[in-house]
């Protein structure tokens, strides 16, 4: 079986090796404020830092998903207003939270073949964003994302970039938080969340003050200072993600090999017709990380059951697409004889 579902996914090469090294280590057995873990720690921060060009004065802390990255932000830094732009479900899911929360929020929903409108926002504290839509395999560009910034200088700027996280490169310098989950481009289980977070943000949270979250960016921070965690951690996920840093090349090289196969693969649905079609006809606005293809609903649901039975699993649609499109995911972890394998299929399917 091959995995194209966009989360989780196809796992890293030498998974294997890394959970039967992480056992006999020992390291799942100590308690996780004593000095070998927090040496681990320590390292996977440093890696993530340098692998993914984070600037050195921010800070990276480790939760339990993006998920909860959107209640950590929501408690931690929304002071009055907060503005969420988005095209799709889960940009519409983390503004849910927030109204949930009782903040105060403006939706400003965008065409997913339009760029992010990008123009001054009055009387917020904070903007978010999703990177790579995942429900619909749209990204934002970072042109875009460099205007949204001049225009607001004064907000806090949030992006969830669960699914381009370690296999797109990020310009940290137009963003405050960032966050992402391991099973998307690292290639990992689930089960642990990355929060990167500017000076800025830290000195939101500290001014705000809040204490009502064992997650709160104030004691994420605190915490981080010594590289050690609030509670205890996924500690085998960060083992996992040492290791998977330690064994990738420079972030560029990933990017490009993956954006390859990006556009291997909307060059093949571009052709392949039968009854489906690309979702995101503007070609600047695909995701190369999440490709979206719509049929007619009997159809998706027939291939999605076809592929299986050849040994391929097809991801479901999402929110407002969950009938309508099936979903491929182009991870790091994917290479192109998987998509070679994926083409045959879709070949012989004609
Ligand atoms: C997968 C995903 C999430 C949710 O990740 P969890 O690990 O389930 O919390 C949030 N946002 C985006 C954009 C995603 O792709």
């Amino acid at each position: 079986m091959i995995s194209f579902y966009p989360g989780p996914s196809k796992l890293t090469d030498h998974i294997e090796q890394y959970l039967a090294d992480a056992v006999k280590s020992g390291i799942l057995s100590i308690n996780h404020r004593q000095e070998e873990f927090v040496r681990l720690v320590e390292a996977t921060v440093l890696g993530l830092k340098e692998y993914l060009k984070v600037p050195k004065e921010y800070e990276v802390y480790f939760v339990n998903s993006a998920t909860e990255c959107w209640y950590i932000i929501g408690n931690s830094i929304v002071d009055d207003s907060v503005a969420h732009l988005y095209n799709g479900d889960f940009g519409k899911k983390w503004s849910d939270v927030d109204k949930n929360l009782g903040h105060n929020t403006l939706d400003i929903r965008f065409d997913i073949n339009k760029e992010i409108p990008t123009q001054f926002i009055q009387d917020v504290s904070l903007i978010c964003l999703t990177h790579c839509e995942t429900s619909n395999g749209t990204i934002l560009s970072d042109n875009s994302l460099s205007l949204l910034r001049k225009n607001n200088s004064e907000a806090l700027i949030a992006l969830d970039a669960t699914s381009s996280m370690g296999g797109v490169r990020i310009d940290f310098t137009n963003i405050d938080l960032c966050f992402a989950s391991v099973q998307k481009c690292f290639g990992l289980p689930s089960g642990l969340g990355i929060l990167i977070c500017s000076p800025r943000a830290v000195k939101r949270a500290t001014e705000l003050n809040r204490n009502n979250y064992f997650h709160h960016l104030k004691h994420l921070h605190e915490k981080a200072l010594l590289f050690q965690t609030c509670n205890t951690p996924n500690m085998l996920g960060i083992y996992l993600l040492n290791r998977v840093l330690k064994a990738r090349t420079e972030l560029n090289h990933v990017e490009n090999a993956l954006q390859k196969n990006a556009r291997l693969i909307y060059q093949f649905f571009d052709d392949y017709k039968n009854g489906f079609q690309l979702l995101v006809r503007n070609e600047s606005a695909r995701s190369p990380t999440v490709v979206t293809v719509l049929g007619d609903p009997s159809k998706i649901n027939q291939i999605k059951l076809d592929a299986k039975s050849n040994g391929i699993i097809l991801g479901n649609g999402y929110g407002e697409w969950a009938k309508n499109t099936f979903r491929i995911a182009n991870f790091p972890a994917h290479n192109e004889d998987d998509f070679l394998q994926l083409f045959h299929f879709f070949n012989q399917y004609k």
